[in-house]
């Protein structure tokens, strides 16, 4: 049974310091679904479009083997837009505009030949409608689930409620900190966990990511880039990444959720290479691979022999 991925399409407007790009294609059902497609077989989306999603965009996501049969096109309906402005560093950003649209009234229908998914991402969506996907789930066997500020302040209690029914929850250090009301990360990790969640894993944008398993933590680094053009979609494209790759070699032990991270995180950094979803357009195994590889020669080092 392959990989279910609930999460938004979007039209993004985003403004960087040396560039800026609108209506351009993005969601986090968007970038989970092409990134874990170079890992997976037909990635299952469900999600929400408006009469004004262009089949230009559907052709892309068509194009990497997204079956879209549980995306629902609203009549006279406005796609999700999201705005976001991003400072200098390029890893911290603004969030200018968040227009719900058809995700307001959205009730996600899971096909019935679906609902025996076992690989499953609950990307970065309003917590009510992922809580809606997975009450119509069978018995997912790993469960990941993606949040963002927005949702934290709005709608607290249903994402506390999504937290105790996953397996991994993927968050970046601000929402850490915020969630758990704790500036430290380690505590803030700790804090999460009590939440009832088996797993957790910490992104810090250009400074890498943290997995928390078991009584094991695993510091992953951050691919150093020289061109940083669009970060946008880099937290979907890491859970991605992540996901696609447990789903392909079924195995969700603590080491091969190791190498699921850096899996993840090469897909990010494929991601901040360009605009919307380009960065991830026609990549190669070869070229992943290669990226894994980088990743490990990154952090690799021997101890003293005296
Ligand atoms: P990331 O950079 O990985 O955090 O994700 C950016 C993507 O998330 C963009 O393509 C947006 O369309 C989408 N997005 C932004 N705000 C929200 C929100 N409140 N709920 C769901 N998706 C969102």
């Amino acid at each position: 049974m392959g990989l279910l991925v609930v999460g938004t399409l979007a039209f993004d407007s985003v403004e960087t310091p040396f560039d800026k790009a609108d209506n351009a294609l993005g969601g986090s059902g968007t970038f989970i679904a092409i990134a874990a497609s170079y890992f997976s077989g037909p990635v299952k989306v469900v999600g929400v479009v408006g009469e004004d999603f262009p089949k230009e965009y559907f052709d892309i996501l068509e194009r990497y083997n997204a079956d879209l049969e549980g995306v629902e096109v609203v009549k006279g309906g406005k796609t999700f837009r999201w705005a976001g402005k991003y400072h200098y560093d390029m890893n911290t950003r603004d969030t200018l505009a968040t227009e719900l649209n058809v995700l307001e009234q959205f009730d996600p229908k899971v096909p019935e030949s679906w609902r025996s998914a076992k690989y499953v991402v609950l990307g970065n969506i309003d917590p009510t409608l992922q809580l809606k996907v997975l009450d119509q789930l069978d018995n997912p066997s790993f469960v990941v689930c993606d949040t963002m500020n927005f949702w934290i302040d709005g709608r607290r209690d249903e994402l506390m409620e999504v937290i105790k029914r996953v397996d991994m929850l993927i968050i970046n250090d601000s929402e850490a900190r915020q969630l758990a009301d704790e500036p430290n990360l380690v505590k803030a990790a700790g804090v999460i966990r009590e939440m009832g969640v088996r797993s957790l894993i910490i992104k810090k944008g250009e400074h890498g990511a943290l997995l928390f398993i078991e009584d094991v933590i695993f510091s992953a680094p951050a691919y150093p880039l020289e061109m940083i053009n669009d970060p946008t979609g880099a937290g979907d494209s890491f859970a991605g990444g992540l996901i696609g790759y447990l789903h392909k070699t079924q195995d969700v032990s603590a080491e091969n959720l190791k190498r699921a991270v850096i899996y993840g995180s090469s897909m990010a950094s494929f991601c901040v290479e360009q605009f919307s979803i380009r960065g991830l357009e026609d990549l190669s195994d070869l070229r992943i691979n290669d990226r894994f590889r980088e990743f490990v020669r990154l952090s690799a080092f021997d101890e003293p022999t005296a």
